[in-house]
Parts: structure tokens; sequence; C-alpha cells
């Protein structure tokens, strides 16, 4: 189809890679160039806050392709490799090394990075990590082991400092979540799901204290403490970092793209400028089924996205239109998420009576469906997923009695 033509892909993780491989399978046969300022082969994300941390795996046990994947599919890996302009008149990218690469085709797909609050003595804090890359595990281990009291605090209750607590007291850490807000995961959860996650995290030894803004960090003796504004202090051994990200999107702004807490796309995931193309955690996007513009930080979106910008530059006109899911692993429970919640006004939660780690949470805006979190239980995740999808009335009454049977015919309106 394009043959000489070049197709370049700014960012090599979830976005960038599955790309790739679907612009190939869509039948693109010029050139495929993937740069990344990470020089590690790319890997999954996920794991690394959860079973890749609590283990001694080498990365390569955790990569997105094996090198010969790449090669297989004629994909060229340029790592190590940090862009630091898109010039959009010449069609060409611009590297940290002075090189240039010229494209027909560029692909935004720079995704994020950790948000370092500007907390008085982090800079100065010793074994303090966000967490959004190999090298970040590789040295929150090295830390954490060479450690003699283990006494970890991690700043921010959201998913990944949660998720970070639950390893890091698996591998015998004494843990500490301070939350700025009245509850942990306030942002993106109701009340009972805070609730179950705190107690759960309180019934496995992590300390998880809310209202708690932390002011400052102090070294004394050679070793963190941190400052809280009501008075409260943590010595910590290490400094866990998880309160949200940026998106990379600095080289988009530059480049004059349509850029608004993400890069902004169409459906097609094609940005202001035609030959840009833009996926992943860095793009702002309308959801048809919400009827909204949202920003995603999720596998999903990633992977879909880029099969949609694939599909897109071969010439056909996919529609990006998903429902969004998410997961969360933290000790033996599963979280599963599907939809968005944002608006809704009544939740219906539905407890199993067999087990109390087992239940589901259902959002809705009046008589719509927005959205289901589902703790231990794929079948409510399914179901709620076909629920939403298809707009069906969900009858509030039936699925809050958990005698009655879950079926998708049992649980709709008469
Ligand atoms: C610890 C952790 C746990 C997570 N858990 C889950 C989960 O359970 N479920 C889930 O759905 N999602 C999870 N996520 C989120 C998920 O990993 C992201 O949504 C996903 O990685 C987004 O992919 P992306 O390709 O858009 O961006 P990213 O993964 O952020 O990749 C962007 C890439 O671009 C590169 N880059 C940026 N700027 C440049 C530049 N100028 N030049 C060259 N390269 C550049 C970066 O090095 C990076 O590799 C988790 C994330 C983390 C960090």
């Amino acid at each position: 189809m394009s043959n000489s033509k070049v197709c370049v892909v700014i960012g090599a993780s979830h976005g960038g890679v599955n790309f790739a491989f679907a612009l190939r399978k869509e039948g693109w046969d010029g050139e495929i160039i993937l740069f990344d300022s990470d020089a590690t082969l790319p890997y999954h994300r996920p794991p690394l806050s959860k079973a890749y941390l609590t283990s001694d795996d080498a990365i390569d046990k955790n990569l997105l392709k094996s090198a010969e994947t790449y090669e297989k599919d004629n994909i060229t890996l340029r790592l190590g490799a940090t862009v630091r302009k898109i010039d959009r008149e010449a069609q060409k990218i611009i590297l940290a090394d002075g090189s240039e690469q010229a494209y027909d085709k560029l692909v935004y797909a720079a995704g994020a990075r950790p948000f370092i609050p500007p907390i008085p003595g982090l800079d100065q804090a010793t074994n303090c990590y966000a967490l959004r890359s190999a090298a970040d595990v590789q040295g929150i281990r090295e830390s954490f082991n060479a450690s003699e009291h283990k006494r970890v605090v991690v700043i921010g209750g959201g998913y990944i400092g949660l998720e970070t607590a639950a390893s890091l007291k698996k591998l015998g850490g004494t843990v500490t979540v301070l939350e700025r807000e009245e509850r942990i995961l306030q942002r993106v959860t109701a009340p009972h799901m805070s609730a179950f996650f705190q107690k759960l995290h309180s019934d496995n030894g992590v300390q998880v204290l809310t209202a708690k803004n932390v002011s400052g960090i102090e070294r004394e003796d050679g070793a963190n403490t941190v400052c809280c504004d009501d008075g409260a202090r943590f010595p910590a051994d290490l400094i866990i970092v998880g309160v949200g990200i940026r998106v990379n999107s600095e080289l988009a702004t530059e480049a004059g793209l349509d850029v608004d807490n993400g890069i902004v796309v169409n459906q097609a995931a094609q940005t202001s400028d035609e030959n840009i193309y833009a996926i992943g955690d860095c793009t702002l996007h309308r959801n048809p089924h919400y009827d909204r513009n949202i920003r995603l930080e999720s596998v999903q979106n990633a992977v879909d996205q880029a099969k949609v910008a694939a599909a897109a530059i071969c010439g056909k006109a996919p529609i990006y239109d998903t429902i969004p899911w998410f997961w969360s692993d933290q000790y033996d429970v599963k979280l599963q998420m599907v939809g968005l919640s944002q608006g809704y006004d009544d939740i219906i939660v539905r407890e199993e009576a067999d087990d109390d780690k087992r239940f589901s949470v259902w959002y809705f805006k009046g008589d719509e469906l927005l959205s289901v979190d589902a703790v231990n239980y794929a079948k409510a995740y399914v179901l709620g997923t076909k629920f939403i999808k298809a707009r069906n009335k969900v009858d509030k009454t039936k699925i809050a009695d958990n005698s009655v049977e879950f079926k998708p015919g049992n649980l709709l309106q008469d």
C-alpha cells in the first residue's frame, strides 16, 4: 500500500507498540520506526506495582513483545532515543542527539510521567521514588532490600499508591499510606469502595491515614521524616510518591497541535494535523457513549486507540467508541471496573451472601447504568459491561437483592 512511506511513532509502550503491530496487520508495508527514551525493550506497566514488584523477575519476563517479534514484522525500535521536537512543516522529528527522522505519518504515543508535587525537601529525600518505569521498580527493590527497618511511606492513596503499599507489605515492609483527601480513591470511586479498601489494607497490616497533607520532608541523621501539616511525622527508609501524572504533551504544544489536558484527537485518533495521530494516556478524545471528552489512563484505551489509528492511517474510517475498563490487584482482591461513574446520583451495592470480599457497586444517573465496580466478581463485571453497552434498563431492587440469581434475564426492568 504505502511502499516507501515512513510511519514514525513517539513512545514505545502499550499505545505505540500495539499501534505498530496493528499498522502492519492493516497492510502498511512502509517503514515503521518506534522511538522511546527508555532503553529497555517495551514492557507491561500494570505489573510494575503488582506481581512484578514482589518478584525477583528480570524485566524480560514482562515484555510486551520479544525482540524477534519486532524483527519478524519489520518494526524498527530506537530505544534510549528521546524526541525533542516535531517539525510539522518539514514532516520530521528531531532527536536529543541532533539527528532527524522524516515521516509521512507521525503517531504521538508519549503517555505520561509521574507528577512530583512541590513538597519542600522532597528533592533532597533519599530512597524516594515515583513508579512509572522498570527503572523505578529496580530502584525501589534495591532500596527496600538494602534497608534495615523497611519503613515505607506512600504519599497518595490512589490505585498505584495502594497497589505498591500492598506489594511492599507482602515483601515484609512496615507500610504507611498518607492520603490528603478524606478518603482513599476519592476521585475515582464511591465511599463504599473506599471504605472496603481502607479496611482491606488495615486487615493486612498497612496503616492508611486520610486527611494527611504532606507538608515537608526533613532529613535527620541521614534518614527521612515525612511531615504533615497537622504535625504528624513519619520516619521513612523508603518514600513512594503516587499522586497522579502529567501528560507528556509538551512536544505537541510546541508543534502547535490542539492540546487541552491532553492532545485533542477526533474519533479516528487524528490530531489537528492530518498527518499526526495521537493515542493512549496523552489524548483527550470524545467518548460517544457518555457523549463527552475524556482522558483515560488505562491499557484498554491505549490498545484500542492504537487499533483505531492504524486502521485510519490505512484508509479505513474507524470510530473510537468503547466503554472504558480498568482493573486493580491488591492482596487477594481483584477489582474490575467498567464504564465511567462521573455524574452518578444513585448507587446500589450488591453484597454476595457467601463471601464478604465479593460484591459489586452499581452507579446510576436516574435509571441509566453508568458503571460497575466489581470486587472478586467477574460475573458482575461482565454483566455490567453488557448492560452498559446495550443501555439496558436495570432493575435496581433486583440488583440489590442477593437472593435474585445473577443472570441477565433476572436483572432487567419488567
Ligand atoms: C505502576 C502502574 C500500574 C498500572 N496499572 C494499571 C492497571 O492495572 N490497569 C490499567 O489499565 N492500566 C494501568 N496502568 C496504566 C497504564 O500502564 C497506562 O495507561 C499505559 O501504560 C498507557 O500507555 P501509553 O502507551 O499511552 O503511555 P506510556 O505507557 O506512558 O508510554 C509512553 C512512552 O513514551 C515515551 N516517551 C515520552 N516522551 C518521549 C519522547 N519525547 N521521546 C521518546 N520517548 C518518549 C516514554 O518513555 C514511554 O515509554 C498502570 C500504570 C502504572 C505506571
